[in-house]
């Protein structure tokens, strides 16, 4: 039975490797193992050393929607990349991307090849995997609204093939197991001549830039939008646009991004979420649900001042669930 320290060994697994360059956000601590996995097979390999030595393990993509703890993630942190990131497109246009691919990349890869429908992925500095595992969603389509099934690897079980039809696929949700890992993922899409695709996207990035902060330290999106309201409408109506926690701040752009300043650490976003979430709560009623994932040990916030409840105990967030 291969263990990590037989993978550290072989040089297929660090230690000690720095995580806040793989996110958006760019903080948090070390992974305590750390494999770059340039094929499946090292994934399956890595996540059974994992397994083997009973340690939790997390996936991260772009880490774009991710706060890892100042403290780090104890246990294996996998990044996937090499052949994970190939994407190609058949003659029925059905789009075959590893789970690296970047979602840009993509999007513009099938406007250049006269296939249109992903375009809205132009907007998601995420992977094919985190888009998939988070549902990813903006300017009226989600990634679950043109996938046709996915490769995973489910320890355990085996490289199995998921249909589409077999993921309950919502606003930000797949129901895909938790302990999943997206090897790679098959999209549909239409014909549509590139001078189209490139205008819809050109539009959306223009958008973008218009009424939301950049792609660096922040997330994205905070808070899902609850059932017909505005997540960062109801931040905004709370007052809190400006808001701070230590060196993290509610966009004065758009209230639902929270922007880092240099330096910041990821606890201060944490408090910052758990802030504005007693705030919200207390001034409209309105429980928000965070959509940015926290991977690793936070120190309590707000324990007892979410009015109802506790909100400050919970479990931190651990293989990509
Ligand atoms: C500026 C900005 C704008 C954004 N705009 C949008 C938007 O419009 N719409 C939207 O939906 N999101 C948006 N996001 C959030 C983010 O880009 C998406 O959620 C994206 O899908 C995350 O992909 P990722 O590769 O970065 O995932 P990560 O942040 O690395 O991970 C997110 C989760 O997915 C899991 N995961 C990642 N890869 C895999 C894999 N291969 N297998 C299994 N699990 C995996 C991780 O473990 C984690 O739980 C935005 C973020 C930023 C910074």
């Amino acid at each position: 039975m291969t263990r990590l320290s037989d993978l550290v060994e072989s040089g297929v697994a660090d230690e000690g490797v720095a995580l806040g360059p793989l996110t958006t956000y760019k903080f948090g601590g070390p992974a305590r193992w750390f494999v770059g996995a340039d094929d499946a097979d090292t994934v399956v390999v890595a996540i059974d050393a994992a397994l083997a030595d009973g340690m939790p393990y997390l996936v991260v993509g772009r880490g774009s929607n991710l706060v890892i703890s100042d403290l780090g993630f104890d246990g294996l942190v996998i990044r996937l990349g090499g052949a994970l990131s190939d994407a190609s497109i058949d003659a029925e246009g059905v789009v075959s991307a590893g789970a690296a691919m970047p979602l840009p990349m993509l999007a513009r890869m099938c406007s250049k090849q006269g296939r249109g429908g992903l375009e809205f992925l132009v907007a998601v500095p995420g992977s094919v995997g985190g888009a998939v595992r988070m549902n990813a969603g903006c300017h009226g389509s989600e990634t679950g609204d043109w996938l046709l099934n996915i490769e995973v690897y489910r320890p355990g079980v085996g490289r199995i093939s998921v249909d589409r039809s077999e993921m309950e696929m919502t606003y930000r949700h797949n129901s895909l197991p938790a302990g999943d890992i997206v090897l790679s993922a098959c999209f549909r899409t239409e014909p549509r001549p590139a001078r189209q695709s490139e205008e819809v996207m050109r539009a959306i990035t223009q958008w973008r830039k218009e009424n939301q902060p950049g792609g660096t330290f922040n997330a994205g999106s905070v808070f899902k939008n609850p059932t017909g309201m505005s997540a960062g409408r109801l931040i905004d109506s709370a007052g809190l646009k400006g808001h701070k926690v230590g060196g993290a701040q509610v966009s004065r752009r758009h209230a639902n991004f929270f922007e880092a300043d240099p330096g910041a650490r990821a606890q201060d976003v944490h408090d910052l979420v758990w802030d504005v979430r007693i705030r919200v709560a207390r001034a409209t009623g309105v429980e928000l649900e965070p959509e940015i994932r926290f991977a690793g040990d936070f120190a309590e916030f707000g324990e007892g001042q979410m009015p109802g409840r506790d909100i400050g105990k919970r479990e931190p967030v651990r293989e990509g669930d």
